[in-house]
């Protein structure tokens, strides 16, 4: 069985679109308590806004236009992220479309916890797990990995 083992202390990736950069400032305040136990990356100016606003440490990555949102994808598939906070604009469309979807693909490929609004994001740091180790079942991609291609 494929399985990933998470700490107690987790790798949360943090990222807000522009119009959402004010709900995630907030809900981040107000989730400092817990917050501050874990390992926090983050794209660009959502880092910043952060690190600023928190006075906690942030890993900074590209800003997501530019190649941020793919590093914290990257970041994903290579098992280094543990809880995706992204707070994806829907009211409006954005130059990296085609990089948000991919990174929402690598949440569910790797079976990601994926908090998209606030309501979620609450549910998620209400989890006793958040502060515990678990074991997350992977899908088998052994399978697909070894598949015949004539
Ligand atoms: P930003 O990127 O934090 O650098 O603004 C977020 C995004 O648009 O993906």
């Amino acid at each position: 069985m494929n399985v990933r083992k998470v700490g107690a202390r987790k790798n949360i990736a943090l990222v807000a679109h522009d119009h959402k950069k004010e709900d995630i400032i907030q809900w981040a305040l107000e989730n400092r308590h817990i917050l501050k136990d874990h390992s926090l990356l983050a794209t660009g100016t959502t880092g910043k806004l952060l690190e600023e606003h928190l006075g906690l440490p942030v890993q900074k990555y590209l800003s997501g236009p530019l190649g941020g949102d793919q590093q914290i994808g990257s970041l994903i598939a290579e098992g280094k992220i543990d809880i995706l906070i992204f707070f994806w604009d829907p009211m409006e469309s954005q130059p990296h479309d085609p990089d948000v979807k991919a990174l929402l693909r690598l949440g569910v490929v790797w079976n990601i916890p994926m908090a998209c609004d606030t309501a979620t994001a609450n549910l998620i740091f209400s989890s006793p797990l958040i502060h515990e180790e678990y074991t997350v079942r992977l899908t088998d991609y052994e399978a697909y990995k070894n598949r015949v291609l004539r």
